[in-house]
């Protein structure tokens, strides 16, 4: 909540639009701030608190066989573990077992990563945030309700109607009769392709880069961050992915199963668990590839943008990894690091000269002033 102490400061030498951001963010965002500043305090202090008592088992830990053992065999056991989970909860079709399994399965992959992340961290540095995770809480609910209105908007685009008019296609084109294990494989690999031009677009295309930058807004990796995504994004993504998807369907327990293998690769995929990944790496979108995607030069970050898959990106050239190198943990966005850090101003970055707001540690910018791109990075804002 650093910052509020600033709001009065240089309000003059700001331009309206600035001023009415700053406005917006502090008492339209009021209510987001409220409940950021509630749950900083009530839940995620406190637990905190709690996973602070790992430290000394965590030190412990470092250079034993076990730790050894873990580092090796936890994203294996994991994802058959998560297979294992996702076809126990559709065994019977989809009933209100698996819709519980479904709200109850985040939980409880934080029960399961919060405390290995303390345990053996990746980087020591990265093991608490500021207010971040109040902010992810909200994110991760928020996200959920603008992927409700996404699929109203792709209704309202008469895509919906495509997309009913395509189903039977799609579903005649899908290898029901192979293992199911490989039809959820098969179904990610698929999906997996859109998200690869999608994300790289969001990279590459100036505008969409000011929204994709919500994501890449975030100081440090850790199990939950993954999430972290402007509306804007989550509304284009949907209607991108709506006809393709459509043609690739699997049965809705194939794709059910496949959800819940996509959200524990997604954990392992910000996850600040130290991880002997080896030849995983090469398959899947997590580990150091990702810690290198999320680097604030532009020129090593606008790489490995697989969602779960890190095969599109060997197969389009895009894909970055240094042979014995550790990716360091300095992360964020070079050309904007002060880049708002609450609900609301990340609503609102996108949309800013500069995408900062009133929380911004520093306040003595004018707000008018672009930030000075590091040399051979583009701007954040070309068009202005
Ligand atoms: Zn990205
Ligand atoms: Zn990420």
């Amino acid at each position: 909540m650093a910052g509020l102490e600033n709001m009065g400061q240089s309000n003059r030498k700001m331009p309206a639009r600035a001023r009415m951001a700053r406005f917006m963010e502090t008492w339209l965002g009021a209510p987001l701030n409220l409940l950021e500043f509630t749950l900083h305090w009530v839940l995620v202090q406190p637990t905190r608190w709690i996973m602070r008592h790992l430290d000394g088992l965590s030190y412990k830990l470092e250079g034993t066989l076990l730790r050894k053992i873990i580092s090796n065999t936890l994203l294996p056991f994991t994802l058959i573990l998560s297979l294992w989970v996702g076809f126990k909860l559709v065994e019977n079709g989809i009933t209100s077992f698996t819709l519980l399994g479904f709200v109850l399965l985040p939980i409880v992959f934080g029960l399961y990563c919060a405390p290995f992340e303390r345990l053996m961290p990746y980087s020591r540095n990265w093991l608490e945030g500021g207010n971040d995770t109040a902010v992810d809480i909200i994110m991760y609910f928020s996200g959920a309700f603008w992927s409700g209105i996404s699929k109203l908007i792709v209704g309202a685009l008469f895509i919906v109607g495509m997309v009913e008019f395509l189903e039977p296609y799609g579903h005649d084109y899908w290898p029901t009769h192979w293992n199911p294990v490989v039809q959820v494989f098969l179904f990610i690999l698929i999906k997996d392709f859109f998200r690869y031009w999608f994300h790289r677009a969001l990279h590459e295309v100036p505008f969409l880069w000011r929204i994709h930058a919500a994501h890449h807004s975030v100081e440090r990796l850790y199990w939950l961050n993954g999430i972290r995504a402007h509306p804007l994004e989550i509304i284009s993504q949907a209607i991108f992915y709506a006809i393709p998807l459509a043609l690739v369907q699997p049965t809705a327990e194939i794709a059910l199963v496949a959800i819940i293998l996509q959200l524990s690769i997604g954990i392992f995929q910000h996850s600040n668990i130290d991880l002997n990944l080896g030849w995983w790496e090469y398959i899947f979108s997590i580990g150091d590839n990702h810690r290198y995607h999320h680097y604030p030069d532009k020129g090593v970050g606008d790489s490995n943008y697989g969602g779960e898959f890190i095969v599109w990106d060997i197969l389009f050239g895009t894909f970055h990894k240094v042979k014995g190198e550790r990716p360091h943990d300095r992360i964020g966005i070079g050309t904007a690091p002060e880049y708002p850090m609450t609900v609301a101003g990340l609503y609102l970055a996108p949309f800013l000269p500069n995408q900062k707001t009133v929380f911004a540690p520093s306040a003595d910018e004018t707000a008018e002033d672009a930030i000075e791109p590091a040399a051979g990075q583009p701007a954040l804002h070309p068009a202005e």
